[in-house]
């Protein structure tokens, strides 16, 4: 969004608030031994900014990392940027048409405000009893303790999502023990992850039209798994259940280990995993998987529901994060005064094309409700927002608008309309629970149709959708 902000200053000017040290956001955030990404590389980067310097297929987090600090770093924006700094609030002043923003380095006004707090920020802790009274060492994925040595210890892990998967290979390696405290089962495929040939690298760089079409390759690859999730080709799943439960007997010798790792709802209900070290790490004989449910903590240890003590020098806590109740609900006010997360309370989350919401003017969210992806790189989505954004900034210039609004009706159509496609998803029907869902079991996270159709839609900004405010000269 900063850059795209650069390219075009007669849209204004702009400033960047972000409470970590670095860009980077979630790249920044996990650390954790064995992050990586589950989306090709190729796709997983700007279109406007591709990476000739990918060394693997499916990048790791520190080349990911680097790669945002350059981007920003060359389009020359990270002069817009504040570290170090927290929105505590932002309220919308109806009589002059801005945003009043508190944050921890003071007040500021802004006729639009973007957030771009991520989907998958804040991390949720588990609430099991006891579990401020462990006396060992205790962090969440996403806030890793480099500082503590795992090795030779015997550790804990609680959950077995993305997270999780990519940490137990790694972990399992140097500890004494681990125990993996698995409640639900996920499916994992294997991973077609390796190192790019010399060959590939050299083409990337110096055949014009080579790397875009690699990527082009690889966007409908992925794209054409839509229908597994969305319905329309439900026999998709059995070719991918079958390859999921390969990767188990490829992992795993014991008929008793296989049976407990092996799930029991749909393929795709949950987000689909890719590993080709996670079940080599479960049959290690340093590692047990407990099915039990934790009931409590103590300073030493985990118990169990069969009343088992486990004792542990330290605990990973990797489950997962707030993704249906956005944490930053709670700080933005739109018209009345009302907060986002008010809006939301009743029905959940809910915008209108995933950006802008009725009752909230001049407001646009990267990464709002609905937008999120189980197949494909969010990077894609993201970049059909900012076009959005950047599209309805150039409309309110060349009109003289002070500020657009998403009308009510037209919110609710699109919401109709999606979570009418919502029904016959394997999300919604693949008999499982996931962070896809909010407390309603509505899900208010995933975009249930094809990327392409998503970037369509947003093309341009359609002003007909909007109640808009005229500027105080264009009145005067
Ligand atoms: P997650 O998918 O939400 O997984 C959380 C895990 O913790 C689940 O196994 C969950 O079990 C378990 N859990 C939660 N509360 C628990 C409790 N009280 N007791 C026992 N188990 C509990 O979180 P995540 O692994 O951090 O991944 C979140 C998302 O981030 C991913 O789905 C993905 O979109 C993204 N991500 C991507 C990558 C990548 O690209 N490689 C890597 C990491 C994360 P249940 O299933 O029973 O709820």
């Amino acid at each position: 969004m900063a850059i795209k902000l650069n390219e075009n200053p007669a849209l204004g000017d702009f400033l960047v608030i972000d409470k970590g040290v670095e860009v980077g956001g979630t790249w920044r955030d996990n650390t954790y031994p064995g992050a990586a990404c589950d989306v090709p590389s190729q796709l997983y980067s700007f279109s406007f900014s591709p990476n000739r310097d990918w060394s693997r297929s499916f990048s790791p987090q520190p080349e990911i990392h680097a790669y945002m600090k350059r981007v920003a770093e060359e389009a020359g924006v990270l002069d817009r940027f504040r570290f170090g700094v927290s929105v505590e609030s932002a309220a919308w002043d109806e009589a002059d048409n801005v945003w009043r923003i508190s944050t921890t380095a003071g007040e500021i006004s802004a006729n639009v405000l973007v957030t771009g707090s991520g989907g998958l920020s804040e991390p949720k802790l588990p609430e099991i009893d006891g579990i401020d009274t462990f006396a060992g060492e205790i962090f969440h994925s996403a806030r890793w303790n480099h500082d503590y040595d795992l090795t030779g210890k015997r550790v804990a892990i609680i959950g077995t999502g993305a997270s999780s998967i990519q940490i137990v290979p790694e972990v399992a390696k140097k500890v004494a023990h681990l125990d993996v405290y698995q409640r639900t089962a996920p499916w994992v495929l294997p991973r077609n992850d390796r190192a790019y040939l010399g060959v590939e690298k050299l083409g990337f760089r110096f055949v014009p039209g080579f790397q875009k079409a690699y990527r082009t390759a690889i966007y409908w690859a992925l794209e054409s798994r839509v229908p597994m999730f969305t319905g329309q080709l439900p026999q998709m799943r059995i070719a991918a259940t079958a390859m999921a439960k390969r990767n188990i007997a490829k992992g795993i010798t014991d008929p008793e280990l296989r049976k407990t790792v092996t799930p029991d709802f749909e393929i795709g209900c949950k987000r689909v995993l890719i590993s080709n070290a996670y079940y080599p790490a479960l049959a290690r004989d340093n590692v047990d998987v407990v099915t039990d449910g934790i009931t409590e903590i103590t300073p030493t240890g985990l118990v169990t529901s069969d009343g088992t003590i486990r004792e542990v020098d330290a605990i990973i806590v990797a489950t997962g994060f707030y993704t249906t109740d956005q944490p930053i609900a709670a700080h933005v006010k739109g018209l009345d005064g009302r907060t986002l997360a008010d809006a939301w309370s009743e029905h959940g989350m809910a915008a209108y094309k995933g950006t802008t919401i009725s009752g909230f003017p001049n407001l646009f969210q990267i990464v709002g409700p609905n937008t999120g992806l189980s197949h494909s790189s969010m990077v894609f989505i993201i970049e059909s927002q900012i076009a959005y954004a950047i599209s309805a900034l150039t409309t309110m210039k060349a009109k003289h608008i002070a500020s657009v609004e998403p009308l009510r009706a037209a919110q609710e159509e699109w919401n109709a309309d999606l979570q009418s496609r919502m029904q016959r998803t394997v999300w919604n029907s693949g008999g499982c629970a996931s962070w896809y869902l909010d407390e309603h079991g509505k899900n208010t996270i995933l975009w249930p149709r094809s990327t392409f159709k998503f970037r369509q839609l947003l093309s341009t900004f359609d002003i007909d959708s909007y109640v808009t405010t005229p500027s105080k000269e264009q009145v005067a």
